[in-house]
């Protein structure tokens, strides 16, 4: 398999549009309730916008009015990476992807205390919407 973590950055400047390089690459975060996805309420999985990777499954989407894209689990846990992140001046929990290493968002323990109790914020920008029908 081919090692994405140590692609040059210039190979991801090439790939993803200004925003999505902006949000996975740089750590950047989309402005709240802008994401094309916030609102997707479609059936299918979450990839990741950079490397296609399977991250989540819109069975685990809920409506956190966050602003982003809330999930309470990754399709897998191993799929994802986990990081402290005490940029800005916050404690927070970092959301990689696993194969590329590209940023997704972040990781809040205020989720639905009916399932994980987890939050998983993640980006638009950070996303690849697949529709179950065409899989
Ligand atoms: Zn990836």
């Amino acid at each position: 398999m081919e090692d994405l973590k140590n692609k040059p950055e210039s190979y991801w400047r090439e790939k993803l549009t200004p925003e999505q390089y902006h949000v996975l690459r740089e750590k950047g975060t989309e402005r709240p309730f802008t994401g094309a996805l916030y609102h997707n309420e479609q059936q299918g999985i979450y990839e990741c916008a950079a490397c296609g990777h399977q991250l989540f499954s819109s069975d685990a989407k809920f409506d956190s009015g966050c602003g982003w894209p809330s999930f309470d689990d990754p399709l897998h846990r191993e799929n994802v990476d986990l990081h402290e992140d005490t940029s800005y001046g916050m404690r927070r929990v970092e959301v990689t992807c696993k194969n590329c290493g590209s940023h997704l968002g972040h990781i809040f323990p205020d989720g639905p205390k009916d399932t994980t109790g987890m939050r998983y914020c993640i980006n638009s920008a950070s996303l690849k919407f697949q529709p179950r029908n065409v899989l």
